[in-house]
């Protein structure tokens, strides 16, 4: 087998309570070359598994990792073993191993979520309101295949809001892969704007747009919140962290019409009175909010609206 078809495949344990680690490790193995990056989680092995292409240097590789593993130490964050392992896997073996990692995911009553290579053959299956809408996401650099629990919750609340509220314009903020953005331009939105201050996911969103053929409803642009211009949005999408939704919440609030809804993910459980309280001087109240391993998403509108 020719070598150029071979991968080096280096696994890293990581403790499942490493939440802050894992992000921090998974997004140095990206910048150091890695072309997948997937989380693990079985009897014999919890932690990240990456995929290097050739020539790349499995002794550099792993000394660099333990270098960064060891400022992590510094840090006093939590880690775990951080045992490194780097083996060869020789031709095709990485891509079915990439691969075999994403299973189609059904999401709340309306949506499938699954990469290119497993989108349904025949008609989409069935769930509890009908057949499923097929969001395909390449899963790649770009935050976003569904999986991760602040995406679905997110899309749980998104596919309710759009059967309980018009939504004419809708923004995403910080779109990621643009699975939400997506999704919304899927289950009917005319008019979405998407905007990303990373330009991966920029570029991967707008993969995934074509890839839906909703490319002509979903704009994707290169932007952070802060000064992004635009014109309001009747529900605004935004998957951030905590403390960026405390910080950002009067810019969300400005990209909100008068009786605009919201939907904020990617907070802790324990970070939710200081979202929701973010949000209240800006007129927004707290609809519902739903919760899947530790990470709430809630539904925030103004005036009298509900979901
Ligand atoms: N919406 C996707 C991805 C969420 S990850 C999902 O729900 O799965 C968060 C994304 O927000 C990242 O891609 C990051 O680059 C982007 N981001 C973070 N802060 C931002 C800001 N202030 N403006 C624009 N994008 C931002």
């Amino acid at each position: 087998m020719p070598l150029n078809e071979d991968y080096w495949a280096l696994t890293v344990a990581l403790a499942a309570e490493a939440h802050e680690a894992t992000e921090a490790v998974a997004n140095f193995l990206w910048e150091v070359g890695a072309t997948g990056v997937i989380e693990e989680e079985d009897r014999a092995f919890r932690g990240l598994r990456a995929f290097f292409p050739p020539p790349s240097d499995p002794a550099a590789l792993r000394d660099r990792l333990t270098g960064y593993l060891d400022e992590l130490r510094a840090l006093d964050i939590p880690l775990g073993s951080g045992e490194v392992e780097v083996r060869l896997l020789p031709g095709e073996a990485w891509a079915d191993l990439w691969r075999s990692h994403f299973r189609p995911l059904p999401i709340g009553r309306r949506l499938l979520v699954c990469p290119p290579w497993e989108a349904p053959a025949g008609p989409p299956p069935v769930g509890p309101a009908g057949p499923r809408t097929v969001v395909l996401i390449e899963p790649g650099r770009a935050f976003g295949n569904g999986s991760h629990a602040t995406t679905r919750g997110c899309l749980e609340l998104l596919e309710r809001a759009l059967d309980a509220v018009p939504v004419a314009r809708l923004l995403d903020v910080g779109t990621g892969s643009g699975v939400l953005a997506i999704a919304a331009a899927r289950l009917g939105v005319h008019d979405v704007r998407a905007i990303d201050s990373d330009p991966d996911a920029v570029a991967a969103a707008t993969a995934n747009a074509a890839r839906n053929d909703v490319a002509g409803r979903v704009s994707v642009e290169l932007g952070s919140l802060e000064t992004w211009v635009g014109p309001p949005a009747d529900l605004v999408l935004a998957n951030l962290l905590g403390s960026a939704h405390v910080a950002l919440a009067p810019a969300l609030a400005r990209r909100s019409a008068a009786a605009g809804c919201l939907i904020a993910g990617g907070l802790l459980v324990h970070e939710v009175p200081a979202v929701v309280g973010a949000f209240v001087p800006e007129g927004f109240h707290l609809v519902e909010l739903v919760e899947h391993e530790g990470w709430a998403t809630l539904f925030l509108a103004r005036g009298a609206r509900g979901v």
